[in-house]
């Protein structure tokens, strides 16, 4: 096996030329490429990757590290991917170049912090007809944070619109970098990219490390093989890996004979060895999925190393939900994908729950409501699964008269109100940055959603920068798209956690057909309740179908109600209009209700589709 694909490999590549770059440390670069989003993280990686022939013509797509089939469609990334690439510099040097592209949206950051551990460098892509945008900064820091090289990168400057002196000075001023080492590229074009690649050279610095200590190797990724058990990405620190080097994870203190190590070049390629500094996976006859923990540090069992690398910071869900399987029966099947979502997402947090409602389940942990929505669209997708997800949640803070305190992330577990002494939702700062023609849009929005004023900063005479306190509640639900549609675009913003603060919460409970119905209970501020109570009683009215008798929809809160709609009893005769009519039109109704019924939720009398669940976690309070 290891054989055949290495000679597949030399028909291929001048790969035998390149061997002995990836085992001296002064010829490796491991470097990530962070950008605010589209600024051409993914454009880019293509381009280095095509000019330093890691991949064929033949074989080539675009945005070719994102190689999940929902980041090919939606044009994001959302898993960090690495790629060696081979490069002679024009000095004649050769060098293994280990580049980690990462996603940029800030459910995402998480990933980020994860790749720059295993670099040195980081290229901050900015797109040189929109300058700097508020994830731009907030990446830079995490580099700073990290103790990264920054090369500032101006992408784009094919379009008429760059303004590369402009944005040159936006890094000087805005990001404090030094604009001398900003390298001009197009990475559609494919101009610039050998200045690009000679600066990470230039400025990246060589891994540091020790390659005759004992082995010192940090897993940042992981990847579930049904037939060769665990694939485990990791960057080495110390020492060097073989096949047949008996490891042990340090933080599982589980032992395993690796089988197999290699690089990455989009397909995987077997070597001799991985040695300090480098970046690649290993294969190690890992079964079980709770053997392998990301952050973990591998070492060698006859041979340790004394410390283990710091790993990871604890990561922390901002937005909770439950997923239950449509049909009561997937429920170990969504147990097991889980299982093995979470391998391949460290961020992704769940434990068992039950509702009266909808069976066995999960309540799970987001970093956010993209990272929500991508889960379960992966759910649906790689795991083949039917689930009904409940409306999101944050994570608040009740204080009880018995003095003690209790965090409630689902509306389930809300307590009896005469015990609530005191309630606390989480407060974060949101940065906002946009051009000054939209400020009072933004506002606006900000302020529709108990946003406070901190600061209002110019950063030149076109941009302003926005910073507002503001319940995460008020965010996790459609801000992004808020934000964007009244800037047409042009606005960005980033958050971070600040506080929990004092607030009136209050629980709407909703009943259909006079019956609670738990899964659609929600947690939220007094003053909001009113309105979103009205939006989700009407929106569940359109999701729900007719039956043969009227069905009252009603929210209530404590008991009294505030919401009420009727979902209008069936005429008896409905059907009968479709006799004469066009009889396609009738078998597709069937179909369509036949395939419905899978979907449907049996709440007392009534059945609920899925997709009722669904429509509330999308409802527009505005
Ligand atoms: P990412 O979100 O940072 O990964 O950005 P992508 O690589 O997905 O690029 C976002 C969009 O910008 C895509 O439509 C690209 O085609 C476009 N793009 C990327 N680089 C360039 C460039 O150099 N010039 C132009 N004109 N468009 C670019
Ligand atoms: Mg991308």
């Amino acid at each position: 096996m290891y054989l055949l694909t290495f000679t597949f490999y030399i028909a291929n590549f001048d790969f035998m030329n390149y061997l002995d770059v990836i085992n001296e440390q002064s010829r490796i670069r491991n470097f990530s490429i962070i950008a605010h989003i589209d600024h051409g993280k993914s454009t880019l990686s293509d381009r280095l990757l095509q000019i330093t022939n890691a991949i064929s013509e033949r074989d080539f797509h675009n945005q070719m590290l994102d190689s999940m089939d929902i980041e090919q469609e939606r044009g994001i990334t959302i898993k960090t991917q690495n790629a060696t690439i081979f490069y002679e510099s024009k000095d004649g040097e050769k060098f293994a170049l280990n580049l980690l592209d990462t996603p940029g949206h800030v459910d995402f950051s998480y990933e980020v912090s994860r790749a720059l551990m295993a670099c040195e460098g980081v290229l901050l892509v900015i797109d040189a007809s929109q300058g700097v945008e508020a994830q731009t900064i907030a990446n830079m820091y995490m580099a700073l944070e990290h103790d990264l090289e920054i090369i500032p990168v101006l992408n784009k400057i094919d379009l008429p619109s760059a303004d590369v002196d402009n944005v040159n000075l936006q890094i000087e001023h805005d990001l404090g970098l030094d604009s001398e080492m900003s390298v001009p590229v197009s990475a559609k074009e494919g101009i610039g990219i050998e200045d690009l690649l000679e600066a990470i050279i230039k400025y990246c610095p060589k891994p540091k490390g020790d390659s005759k200590a004992p082995l010192k190797a940090l897993i940042f990724d992981a990847k579930f093989d049904p037939y060769r058990g665990v694939h485990v990405f990791i960057r080495v620190f110390d020492g060097s890996i073989s096949p047949g080097d008996e490891i042990l994870f340090m933080q599982t203190g589980k032992v395993h004979k690796v089988e197999e190590v290699g690089i990455l070049q989009i397909k995987q390629v077997p070597t001799k060895e991985l040695s300090t500094g480098m970046v690649g996976y290993v294969i190690a006859n890992v079964k079980g999925l709770e053997d392998t923990k990301i952050g973990d540090t591998i070492t060698l069992s006859d041979n340790p190393c004394e410390t283990e690398l710091p790993g990871f910071k604890e990561v922390k869900p901002f937005v909770f939900c439950s997923i239950f399987p449509a049909e009561g029966d997937d429920y170990k099947l969504l147990t097991d994908s889980l299982n093995k979502l979470k391998l391949n997402d460290a961020s992704l947090i769940y434990q068992p729950e039950s509702s009266l409602a909808l069976g066995f389940g999960y309540r799970c942990g987001f970093l956010g409501l993209l990272h929500l929505e991508i889960i379960q669209e992966r759910l649906e997708r790689e795991f083949n699964l039917d689930i009904v997800t409940t409306a999101p949640s944050v994570e608040y803070i009740f204080v009880l008269t018995s003095g003690d305190e209790i965090m409630v992330n689902n509306p389930i577990n809300y307590p009896e109100p005469t015990k609530i002494k005191d309630a606390k939702e989480p407060f974060v700062d949101v940065n906002i940055i946009t051009p000054e023609e939209y400020v009072g849009n933004v506002m606006q929005v900000v302020i529709d959603r108990r946003g406070i004023q901190k600061h209002i900063n110019y950063l030149d005479n076109k941009r302003v920068q926005l910073d507002y306190e503001i319940p995460l509640a008020e965010i996790v639900y459609d801000f992004q798209d808020k934000i964007k549609s009244v800037s047409r675009g042009y606005a960005s913003f980033d958050y971070h956690f600040l506080e929990y603060r004092k607030s009136d919460l209050v629980k709407v409970d909703i009943l259909v057909n006079k019956k609670k119905v738990d899964a659609l209970s929600m947690i939220m501020h007094r003053e909001k309740s009113q309105i979103k109570s009205r939006a989700v009683v009407e929106k569940l009215k359109d999701n729900i179908p007719r039956h043969m008798f009227q069905i009252p929809i009603q929210a209530s809160i404590n008991g009294s109600i505030i919401a009420r709609e009727n979902v209008k009893a069936l005429r008896k005769n409905v059907t009968a209009k479709c006799y004469g009519g066009d009889i396609s039109r009738k078998r597709k109704l069937l179909e369509k209700q036949k395939k419905g019924k899978k979907r449907m939720r049996q709440i007392g009398e009534v059945e609920i589709p899925q997709e009722a669940f669904m429509s509330i976690l999308k409802t527009d309070i505005e």
